[in-house]
């Protein structure tokens, strides 16, 4: 049977690869395989989302379920909501972080966390065969809207943090929501922590006119310079579904993803010693360090934050993290949760009485850098096996694509779940020493490829 899934749902370019067509074959399958029951729906600003989601709601109703339309909404904001509407399932309509000319589809089960491989499966093998259910006339679903999520979710973060502290510390935080959902929470939520909120990108907005959706270095300098303007004391950028934040410090320097992981997981693991923090192969020594100096323990997973949510779950983790700045509190869902994380570092900082670079000061130093390789769609898949083959005589992780240890640090190299790259990630002591692994990982794929 043919696969649509990616990592992190389905995804293509509007109306060329991603089609109501296809939204609508993909939500019967959706409905036939989790139904009956209720199904929450939500959609982030990207381009078409309307549409898109007016597919997805009719091809549920069709198998008989009923939707609950929480309208636009971060995809972690659905998440919650799922269980607590008693929902037996959820779909968003979203691309993440991809480009803005991209959309997508999330489904998550009962729990709220996204479907697991073996599920999605079983949805791919529906779409493909088009053995939808086919509701009888008087048992096709009705729609309702709950206006409520947006602010059942803000109060359960709110419900995790000091207020009091909070308040009395009045934070200035440039908040940058890549016109997108993460606009209609976070913005909200850091004033009601007592924040004193600025805004950018803050509209929604789907031709993404402040920047592209995926908050990394090159895309959020704007933030950068906002904070250091206005003498804020942090800023913090979402991707396209505001799963994710980055961060940046009071001097406007741009966190690293595990940087602000660090911190999360130093905290939450200092306050529950003896605990376990799941985390892909792609985390470095950062975390290493972080969970052996606090008496925890790490439980490796593949890279993918479906894998990790579900791994917190099945091992009842008291915390989870990924280096793109994906963080897992279970204490408030098992999943990436931006408007989360985004609550627990300001909370930090009030209780530890810290600057953000402070913080990242007090962390151990360790330098990454990563990149994308290019490689022919053909080969892809099948230059693993060369690259396994060149690599025989180190020591090598193979849990997920391939990881080199040295002394001095160690290179992952994997494959986009959804684009025709290799992902190259070093770690070294040094910046020169990360840079250095990163162009011998570059140097091995192309390698690789030649071989495959
Ligand atoms: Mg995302």
């Amino acid at each position: 049977m043919g696969k649509i899934f990616g990592t992190n749902g389905v995804r293509g370019v509007i109306n060329e690869s991603f089609t109501v067509d296809m939204v609508l074959d993909i939500s019967r399958a959706v409905g036939t395989i989790l139904g009956p029951g209720k199904i929450a729906i939500a959609r982030d600003s990207r381009m078409g989302g309307e549409m898109f989601m007016s597919a997805a709601i009719s091809g549920l109703l069709s198998t008989g379920c009923s939707v609950i339309d929480i309208g636009p909404a971060p995809t972690p904001t659905l998440q919650f909501n799922t269980p607590i509407l008693d929902c037996v399932g959820g779909v968003v309509i979203t691309a993440s972080h991809n480009p803005p000319e991209f959309n997508g589809i999330k489904v998550m089960g009962a729990s709220g966390i996204e479907v697991t491989r073996e599920v999605e499966s079983q949805i791919e093998d529906i779409y493909f065969s088009k053995k939808f259910k086919v509701a009888t006339w008087e048992s096709i679903g009705s729609v309702s809207k709950d206006d409520l999520a947006l602010r059942r979710y803000i109060d359960a973060i709110k419900s995790h943090v000091n207020i009091k502290s909070l308040k009395k510390r009045n934070l200035t935080v440039v908040v940058d929501g890549a016109t997108s959902v993460g606009s209609l929470v976070t913005p909200i939520l850091m004033r009601e922590l007592g924040c004193k909120v600025i805004s950018i990108n803050s509209q929604m907005d789907g031709m993404f006119p402040g920047r592209n959706p995926e908050p990394i270095p090159e895309n959020i300098k704007d933030l950068s310079q906002a904070v250091v303007s206005v003498g804020a004391d942090l800023g913090l950028a979402h991707d396209g579904d505001a799963d994710r934040t980055t961060f940046v410090d009071e001097t406007g320097r741009i966190l690293w993803g595990d940087q602000s992981f660090a911190i999360l997981a130093r905290f939450v693991l200092g306050q529950k010693p003896g605990s376990t923090l799941v985390t892909p192969v792609s985390s470095g020594r950062l975390i290493e360090d972080i969970v052996a100096n606090a008496g925890a323990k790490i439980d490796w997973t593949e890279v993918g934050s479906v894998v990790v949510s579900h791994r917190v779950v099945e091992i009842n983790a008291e915390f989870g993290g990924e280096e793109n700045g994906g963080v897992f509190y279970p204490d408030h869902q098992a999943v990436r949760d931006g408007a989360m994380t985004a609550a627990q570092i300001v909370d930090i900082m009030t209780l530890e009485d810290q600057k953000l670079s402070e913080l990242v000061a007090s962390l151990p130093q360790y330098f990454n850098t990563k990149t994308k390789v290019h490689v022919p769609a053909e080969k892809k898949t099948a230059l693993l096996k060369s690259l396994i083959e060149l690599t025989k005589d180190e020591e090598t992780i193979t849990l997920d694509g391939v990881k080199i240890i040295y002394d001095e640090g160690w290179i992952l190299m994997r494959p986009s779940g959804t684009e025709p790259l290799w992902r190259c990630f070093a770690e070294a002591k040094t910046q020169e020493g990360a840079d250095s692994l990163r162009d011998k990982g570059i140097s091995l794929i192309e390698a690789a490829v030649d071989k495959t």
